[in-house]
């Protein structure tokens, strides 16, 4: 049994994927071919945003995003500390600090009221800007960008959305990556969208914006090849992996993200009344990047992922340690307990074996070992 099988959605879309891909190789143009720039047009549309720009990865997506905001020294940006480690590293590396912030332990998003208190105590400090908050769509539900937004316009703050594994999530019909001032997606292969490498999107509505990140992704180029107007980076979606989105996309939307919630539905129906299955909000949908149960302390949740491994059946913690307490941000000085929920969330999750191509079998199978184990 596979976590995310890769080879079985490879085995479905084999004939066109071999073909995208031997396209790429007769004609050529392996960096910029067109079908970059047909991706970013069928991505935009998907999302709902006037522009996508694509890039090397989600990580660099963030930092394009941070570089296009002109984020830096002496500014503080609010992260959920529950969340994988490129969210806030982007933040350090512009030069910025990454302020943290505790989650809703229900759907494991940022905390509004936590978001708050922080924006107020770094004002209040006055030793650094306040200037954006980056909340994730963790596991695949869109964080709750209606509060969000609320208090980024009462503290003049920018919201970059971290889509990063929300990619076809939405809250009330609207698409994830399209919330934010500017959004950013992952298509790291094991992303609910994935390719076969790396490979990130930004997105926005802003034409401005939208231009600097394409100058910034390409070594801050102005006019032409040679005429850099800006410091910027390399980073780049080979065309090859375009060529493969482009039929993955299409799979995605025609049926794999409807299969993603079948299954979510068949564990919830068999798991209920045995461990806490994923929370989603009213008028809220998940992409089930994950399909996250979670166990009531951190002795059962290790027994019972033992117990699974035993079974045959692979299980992921996301994430074991919350980013407050890593030694990478120990210069910080945040000690333990001082953001309860995204240290319990540590302690108690499990994420089950989700992707599009499970069987009615393999839920079965994983959820009677579940509620045996319970028993
Ligand atoms: C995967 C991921 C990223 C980084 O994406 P890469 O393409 O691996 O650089 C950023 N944020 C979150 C929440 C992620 O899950």
């Amino acid at each position: 049994m596979q976590f995310i099988d890769l080879k079985a959605q490879y085995e479905h879309l084999k004939q066109d994927i071999d073909s995208a891909v031997n396209n790429v190789l007769s004609h050529g143009q392996y960096i910029n071919g067109k079908e970059v720039e047909k991706l970013e047009y069928e991505l935009q549309n998907y999302v709902g945003t006037n522009h996508s720009i694509c890039c090397a990865n989600g990580t660099d997506a963030l930092q394009l995003a941070l570089m296009a905001l002109n984020i830096g020294h002496g500014d503080a940006v609010f992260v959920p500390a529950f969340t994988f480690m490129a969210t806030a590293e982007v933040v350090s590396l512009a030069g910025a600090v990454p302020i943290f912030v505790d989650i809703d332990y229900d759907t494991f998003n940022i905390n509004c009221e936590s978001l708050k208190t922080a924006v107020k105590n770094i004002k209040e400090e006055g030793r650094l800007n306040p200037k954006a908050v980056i909340p994730v769509d963790l596991f695949g539900q869109p964080a709750d960008y209606n509060a969000l937004s609320d208090i980024a316009h009462r503290y003049n703050l920018y919201i970059i959305e971290d889509g990063a594994q929300g990619f076809g999530g939405t809250v009330k019909g609207r698409q994830a990556c399209s919330f934010g001032d500017i959004s950013t997606t992952s298509f790291f292969p094991a992303k609910p969208l994935g390719c076969y490498g790396d490979g990130g999107a930004i997105f926005t509505d802003d034409k401005e914006l939208c231009d600097v990140i394409m100058s910034m992704r390409s070594h801050g180029k102005g006019n032409h090849k040679y005429d850099h107007v800006r410091i910027g980076v390399n980073s780049r979606l080979d065309t090859i992996q375009a060529a493969i989105l482009l039929v993955k996309l299409n799979a995605f939307t025609e049926y794999e993200l409807e299969m993603r919630q079948k299954w979510a539905d068949m564990y919830n129906h068999l798991l209920e009344d045995k461990v806490k299955t994923p929370y989603i909000k009213q008028g809220f949908s998940s992409s089930y990047a994950q399909y996250t149960v979670t166990l009531s302390d951190k002795i059962q949740r290790d027994a019972l992922k033992d117990y699974l491994k035993e079974k045959g059946i692979p299980t992921m913690i996301y994430y074991p340690k919350a980013l407050h307490l890593q030694e990478a941000y120990r210069c910080l000085g945040y000690e333990k307990g001082s953001l309860p929920f995204s240290e319990l969330a540590c302690e108690c999750v499990l994420s089950l074996p989700m992707h599009p191509y499970l069987t009615k079998e393999i839920i079965q199978e994983v959820s009677y070992a579940i509620s045996e184990f319970m028993k």
